[in-house]
C-alpha cells in the first residue's frame, strides 16, 4: 500500500511504504526504489553497519569461509552488530548477534540485516540461524545475498517466510558490495557445485581412466 506524502524537499517527492517494514509504521520511501525493492532511506546505516561488520572477519582455519556481519535494529535503533567468527572460530554471525550479546533482549518483531542468508543446517547439536530467528520471533530479516551452498541457497529465505517473517534482499548497490567482499566464498561454491554434479556410476565406471582422461570428462560434465 502506498500514500503520497508531502514533499519534504524540493527533490523527488517521498512515498510512504507500508510493505517496506511490514508493521503499522511508516517511513519515508525513495519512489525509484518502490515496485522493486522499497527499502527506507533511513535503512542505508544499518546495511552499511552490517557490511562493515562483515569486512571485520578473519581467517579462522586456511578453509575459505564467508564474511558475514549482522545488525539488529528496533524501533529504528542499532540494538547490537556482530560479525562471524567474532566470539570463538566458526561462530556464525546471527548466532553471535542473537545469543552472545542480544539473549536477554526481547527481539519480537525487530529487523535483523545480515549479509548472507541465514544457515538452515548445522552439525547436531548446532541450531541453523534460520530457526534462532524464528525462534526469537522477529519481525523481518533483510538478506545482502542469497548463500550460494547449494545445500542452503534459498532455503534459509524460505524457513523465514514460511514462519512468516518478512524477508527483503540489500538494494542492488549494497547487495554487489557484499558479493564482491565475498568473491572466494561464491567462487569456491561454483566450482564446488560443478564438482558434486558428477555422479558416483559416472565415477564407478570411470574409475581406472587416466588422469587425463578424467579432466576431459569432468570438464564436460
Ligand atoms: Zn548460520
Amino acid at each position: 500500500m502506498l500514500r503520497q506524502l508531502r514533499k519534504p524537499t524540493d527533490e523527488a517527492p517521498f512515498l510512504l511504504c507500508r510493505e517496506a517494514l511490514g508493521r503499522n509504521c511508516y517511513r519515508p520511501v525513495h519512489p525509484t526504489w518502490v515496485g522493486s525493492l522499497a527499502l527506507s532511506v533511513l535503512e542505508d546505516e544499518f546495511l552499511d553497519l552490517s557490511i562493515a561488520e562483515s569486512l571485520k572477519c578473519r581467517s579462522e582455519d586456511g578453509r575459505i569461509h564467508p564474511n558475514v556481519g549482522a545488525v539488529a535494529v528496533k524501533d529504528g535503533k542499532v540494538l547490537a552488530s556482530a560479525y562471524r567468527g567474532e566470539t570463538a572460530p566458526g561462530d556464525h554471525a546471527e548466532y553471535v548477534l542473537l545469543e552472545k550479546k542480544l539473549a536477554n533482549e526481547s527481539l519480537a518483531g525487530c529487523t535483523i540485516y545480515t549479509t548472507l542468508e541465514p544457515c538452515t543446517s548445522r552439525n547436531y547439536p548446532k541450531v541453523p540461524c534460520a530457526q534462532r530467528l524464528i525462534d526469537r520471533k522477529v519481525g523481518r530479516v533483510v538478506i545482502g545475498q542469497l548463500d550460494p551452498n547449494p545445500i542452503i541457497t534459498g532455503r534459509g529465505k524460505l524457513a523465514l517466510r514460511s514462519a512468516g517473517i518478512i524477508t527483503d534482499l540489500y538494494p542492488e548497490s549494497a547487495m554487489k558490495k557484499v558479493e564482491e567482499i565475498n568473491r572466494h566464498f561464491n567462487r569456491f561454491q561454483a566450482e564446488a557445485g560443478v564438482i558434486s554434479r558428477v555422479s558416483s556410476d559416472f565415477i564407478e565406471s570411470a574409475k581406472n581412466r587416466r588422469l587425463d582422461h578424467w579432466y576431459e570428462s569432468v570438464n564436460r560434465v
